[in-house]
């Protein structure tokens, strides 16, 4: 069993007006997300969404002090970007279709997405989204740790430094014995 995890793939971090965007290249990713998106939906496969969920100013919060402010919740700029978002309206009542906040940079961090997948015997897990280097690293890190087979798109992964997207590819590969396809 597979999984697809559509990582933080938001109008903060991919709209031309996003607060933490990674421009175009997150821009130039959003049909390949969306194809694989409804890929692996339409095969029965389990679809998963974890999102970035942030609160104003949050003292608490280590990335309060790292960057501007991004994905605050009940805000626009945490609906996912372009068609995404009317696709996943349109599938997220789905047995399926999971979406979880997420409180930190890997999809695991504070969710039950490892519950979710144990459960349902999933043991590849597919990684789209944005950042590379961030948030889909993070993600691939924790994985790892936990013993799934990981399987990096490449052309539906982007961030806004271009050395750290290149460099995250490459440990993907060989550190993390990920497949980059
Ligand atoms: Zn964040």
């Amino acid at each position: 069993m597979k999984a697809l995890i559509n990582i933080d793939y938001t109008n903060d971090f991919v709209a031309e007006d996003g607060t933490l965007t990674c421009g175009k290249p997150g821009q130039d990713i959003h049909d390949k997300i969306l194809s694989l998106t409804k890929e692996f939906y339409e095969a029965g496969e389990f679809v998963a969404f974890t999102i970035d969920k942030h609160t104003k100013n949050d003292p608490y919060h280590p990335e309060t002090e790292l960057f501007p402010p991004h994905n605050i919740e009940g805000t626009d700029g945490r609906l996912l970007y372009g068609e995404l978002e009317s696709y996943y309206q349109e599938i997220k009542n789905a047995d399926t279709v999971y979406y979880a906040d997420k409180r930190r940079y890997s999809a695991f961090n504070g969710t039950d997405l490892e519950m979710k997948l144990r459960e349902r015997a999933i043991t590849e897990i597919h990684l789209v989204g944005v950042c590379t280097d961030i948030c889909v690293l993070h993600t691939a890190v924790d994985a790892y740790n936990k013993g799934f087979t990981i399987i990096v798109h490449q052309k539906a992964v982007a961030s806004f430094n271009q050395v750290g997207h290149e460099w995250a590819l490459e440990h993907f590969k060989n550190s993390l014995g990920a497949t980059v396809v």
